[in-house]
């Protein structure tokens, strides 16, 4: 009995060196080991380092910001280790303009992140400052008393007045005021009419009384009459005949037969 035991031993602790003399996968035999398995089941227990990993599986999905964790498992022991997956970054598209720069005003592009639509980057895109000319606009001369306007264009995206270079400008041609050319005054005679001094505007032709074209004065009323009245106080009272006097006009009137006529009624 004794002689067999030992016999028996010799073939297993041989066996177990044959075991352990196995280059790649040394084993060790243990009885119950803390691997989770019930007790008093028997289960190998890889030595340390010589574990066979799978490939792993992802148990975390990495982030555009945020690490991930894959999880491998030894194929011979069932014992687990983890690495970090590395965090994805980004993964922006192309920009997309979302409001247009104007000359004034600035715009704005974004985009999106392929990994998460929530991801969204928005960048201003500054303002041109560039006046963008729409058709020319023939300006309209002054005139002695209305303001002009020079040639010009209209932004389109501000409205600004603006020359054919894109530069903001005044467009009012200011009132030229009256060009006045006097005329001196002239008195009258006894034969011959005079006239009051006088100023003529030689571009809108209107007359005005004072040099300064304040006061418009109608055309003739400068002319101071000939002195005819003196004339007449010293013509003789013989030669005013009778026959002189012009009767009243009485045509158009009714006749007085017509108005008191009984028979008319
Ligand atoms: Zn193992
Ligand atoms: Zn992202
Ligand atoms: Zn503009
Ligand atoms: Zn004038």
């Amino acid at each position: 009995m004794k002689t067999k035991l030992t016999r028996m031993t010799s073939i297993l602790l041989a066996m177990l060196f044959l075991i352990a003399m196995f280059p790649m996968q040394a084993l060790a035999l243990e009885n119950g080991g803390a691997g989770g398995s019930e007790a008093g089941e028997l289960q190998w227990i890889c030595v340390s380092g010589t574990h066979s990993w799978d490939d792993g599986v992802v148990t975390t999905a990495a982030t555009c910001t945020g690490t991930g964790v894959r999880t491998f498992t030894c194929t011979l022991c069932g014992t687990t280790k983890t690495e970090n997956i590395a965090a994805l970054g980004h993964a922006f598209g192309e920009w997309t303009v979302t409001t247009e720069p104007t000359c004034g005003n600035p715009g704005e592009r974004r985009r999106v992140c392929a990994n998460d639509p929530t991801h969204v980057e928005v960048e201003v895109i500054p303002a041109t400052g560039v006046h963008v000319p729409g058709e020319l606009i023939p300006g309209t001369a002054a005139t002695c008393t209305e303001a002009g306007t020079a040639d010009h264009y209209v932004c389109q995206q501000c409205g600004a007045n603006i020359d054919g270079e894109g530069k903001i400008i005044n467009i009012t041609v200011p009132a030229t005021g009256h060009t006045l050319v006097p005329t001196a005054a002239v008195a009258a005679t006894c034969t011959t009419a005079g006239n009051s001094a006088y100023w003529t505007c030689s571009e809108c032709g209107k007359y005005f009384s004072d040099a300064n074209g304040e006061t418009e004065i109608a055309a003739d009323s400068w002319i101071i009459a000939a002195s005819t009245s003196a004339m007449q106080t010293v013509k003789p009272r013989s030669q005013q005949t009778a026959g002189s006097l012009q009767q009243p006009d009485t045509a158009g009137l009714p006749s007085r037969k017509a108005m008191t006529s009984p028979t008319s009624s």
